[in-house]
């Protein structure tokens, strides 16, 4: 439970890239203890790798972006969560494009391929960063905060004066089959205003009703209507789940977040960083029963930002 894990062999799909909608190719690959998930764009020449860290972070509003030296990967957060979800550490992540294929919206597709490749224990134990002081991140009015705990859950708030939305609010309970069942299926959302403001800007190319849930002034554009009644926030809880992974390590607290997005995501992360006395590094114990974790000595470990 508490070593760290890969996949067992490699594993491919394809899919549309949300922005370009160009047909993207990606490729998982097992990776070695202490990797982390490690981006690698093999449509170029040096196959650049680019590891998912917030220090690689680059702004954007609509979706998470890592980058090197001018080399990005966009849109990376729906296959972080579903490593995420399954308690994946060590991943590399090959792509014949600038971003992620969409597929259909969810991390639904990215845990059956996860899935399909299989998870292999690695022998050695997970570091994980334990809150023990909270931190709060506020951006008018947007909040974030962590606080301690002892397991990891994330609790997400939204409003939206939408009749299909209103306010919802949902619990994640940070376990493996919940992550399953009822966070990886809610798929992305958007407003036929918002979309097609995109498109004029020669964004969201690849963006459709296979994709997104597209909601006009009045309900939705999707046939299929929605998976969860409150797929909004299950979406929002997903989009967390991925943008956490950036912390390098797997972080136990409690995560509360009122009208967050990507951009307050990375500011907590960034936050948890920078604020050394809040929390500390913790391992599970060898001889200890399973569950019981141990402080250890911050010289024993490396930085959260593997890079
Ligand atoms: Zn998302």
């Amino acid at each position: 439970m508490h070593q760290q894990q890969t996949i067992r062999q490699p594993v491919t799909c394809t899919g549309v890239g949300l922005h370009s909608g160009c047909q993207v190719s990606l490729t998982l690959t097992p990776a070695p203890a202490d990797t982390g998930i490690v981006f690698i764009r093999t449509d170029l020449r040096a196959r650049p790798r680019v590891p998912a860290v917030i220090a690689n972070v680059r702004p954007t509003l609509l979706s998470t972006t890592i980058g090197v030296d001018g080399v990005q990967v966009q849109t990376i957060e729906h296959l972080l969560a579903a490593a995420s979800g399954l308690g994946i550490d060590n991943l590399y992540v090959e792509v014949d494009a600038p971003e992620l294929p969409a597929m259909d919206g969810s991390a639904t597709p990215f845990v059956s391929l996860l899935q399909e490749a299989g998870i292999a224990a690695q022998g050695r134990y997970r570091t994980y960063v334990k809150i023990v002081r909270s931190i709060e991140v506020t951006e008018g009015d947007k909040e974030i905060s962590i606080h301690p705990a002892s397991t990891a859950s994330v609790t997400y708030a939204i409003d939206y004066d939408h009749p299909l939305i209103r306010s919802q609010a949902y619990t994640y309970d940070g376990s493996s089959d919940s992550f399953i069942r009822d966070i990886a299926p809610a798929r992305t959302f958007g407003f036929l205003r918002e979309v097609e403001e995109l498109w004029e800007a020669g964004l969201g190319l690849g963006g459709s009703l296979h994709n997104t849930l597209i909601l006009s002034d009045e309900g939705l554009l999707n046939e299929g209507g929605l998976r969860y009644r409150d797929e909004f926030v299950r979406h929002k809880v997903l989009d967390l789940v991925g943008d956490m992974t950036l912390l390098g390590m797997p972080v136990v607290g409690e995560i509360l977040a009122v009208r967050s997005g990507h951009a307050l995501h990375a500011r907590l992360v960034s936050r948890i960083l920078e604020s050394r006395d809040n929390w500390v590094f913790v391992s599970a114990e060898s001889h200890a029963p399973a569950g019981r974790l141990r402080e250890l000595p911050p010289s024993l470990v490396a930085s959260p930002q593997r890079a």
